[in-house]
């Protein structure tokens, strides 16, 4: 079957939308990335039952994304299909202390579902701008809390296309990491247990953490957060400006003067500019601190 077949095929089978060469510059937070030669966005969990079998069936590569605010996808774009978990399928419900949300609903609108419904536990989170499902599978933080602190359940499709429900204890939950990738898990739906408290207090918090965002982070370019995960003990943002690294540039991507863990793409950048000043950025907090930097970003295509 060649691209227009497939895109017709899968076409009479998801409700969703499908689009074949679709740019993932528009689908991804640092504005960068080849065509994705198809890609599906699902309306239902039917849809992503649906296509994830049909890949398997065609024996074509699947790629699993949400808000594409944690990817970095190279110039050459995305072979096979990309199952983008986003708009469509982004439902939230509150019942008692636990919020139910799908996977693509988007982290800061769960935190204001969370803070009107007098349930605090998620302030941390306000301003990660990430879906469901790349929150849970990233353990995405910050101010020293992460998913693992509020996850209760999720549920789950297996690699073999099979219903799972993960407690949290069997989701791996590590800093910026679970098994979710290395099981080949995709994400539906997550519980989150929060508890009681003042809907005036939640939202103050919540505003208070954005504003500290608004001050640290440049929220003014495309970027897709910290590039690099905190080694141990010590803080990635701090190693990279003192290597001498802040404002080093290649073509238009540029480590941020304001957060140096941060590389932001000042118009044009490609993929290869960011993994170029990447490369540079490791060898230069190696040969300075004898420190190897792991990427926190996930690398995607080709
Ligand atoms: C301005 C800015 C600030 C940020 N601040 C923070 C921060 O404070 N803390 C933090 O932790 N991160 C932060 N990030 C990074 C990013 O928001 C998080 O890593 C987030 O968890 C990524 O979610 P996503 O939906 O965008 O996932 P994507 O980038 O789309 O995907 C990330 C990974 O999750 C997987 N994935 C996505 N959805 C599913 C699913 N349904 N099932 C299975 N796997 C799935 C993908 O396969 C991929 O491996 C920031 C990013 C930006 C741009």
């Amino acid at each position: 079957m060649d691209l227009q077949d497939i895109t017709q095929c899968l076409g009479k089978l998801v409700q969703g939308e499908i689009i074949s060469q679709e740019s993932m510059k528009k689908h991804t937070s640092w504005q960068v990335g080849g065509p994705a030669d198809i890609m599906v966005l699902p309306s239902c969990i039917e849809d992503i039952r649906i296509t994830r079998q049909f890949a398997v069936e065609q024996g074509l590569p699947l790629t699993v994304m949400g808000n594409g605010s944690n990817m970095l996808v190279r110039d050459g774009g995305i072979r096979g299909i990309v199952l983008k978990i986003s708009r469509g399928f982004n439902e939230i419900k509150v019942k008692g202390t636990v919020i139910t949300a799908e996977a693509g609903a988007l982290i800061p609108n769960v935190s204001v579902r969370a803070a009107r419904a007098g349930l605090t536990g998620m302030e941390f989170a306000a301003g990660i701008p990430a879906s469901v499902g790349g929150a849970v599978a990233m353990n995405a933080g910050a101010h020293g809390k992460s998913m693992a602190d509020i996850v209760l359940r999720v549920a789950a499709l297996t690699g073999d296309g099979n219903d799972i429900l993960l407690g949290k204890e069997d989701i791996g939950f590590n800093y910026r990491k679970s098994c979710i990738a290395s099981k080949n898990f995709v994400i539906l739906t997550a519980d989150f247990d929060l508890k009681r408290g003042e809907p005036e207090e939640i939202m103050s918090a919540n505003k208070i953490n954005l504003e500290k965002r608004r001050r640290s982070q440049p929220l003014e370019y495309p970027t897709a957060g910290s590039v690099f995960a905190n080694p141990p003990g010590q803080w990635a943002g701090w190693l990279i400006e003192n290597a001498g690294c802040k404002g080093m540039r290649i073509g238009d991507a540029m480590v941020s003067e304001k957060h140096a863990n941060f590389i932001v793409n000042l118009g044009m950048a490609k993929a290869e500019d960011i993994l170029e000043l990447i490369t540079r950025i490791k060898n230069l907090v190696m040969q300075k601190y004898n420190v190897e930097l792991e990427l926190e970003i996930r690398v995607a295509g080709e």
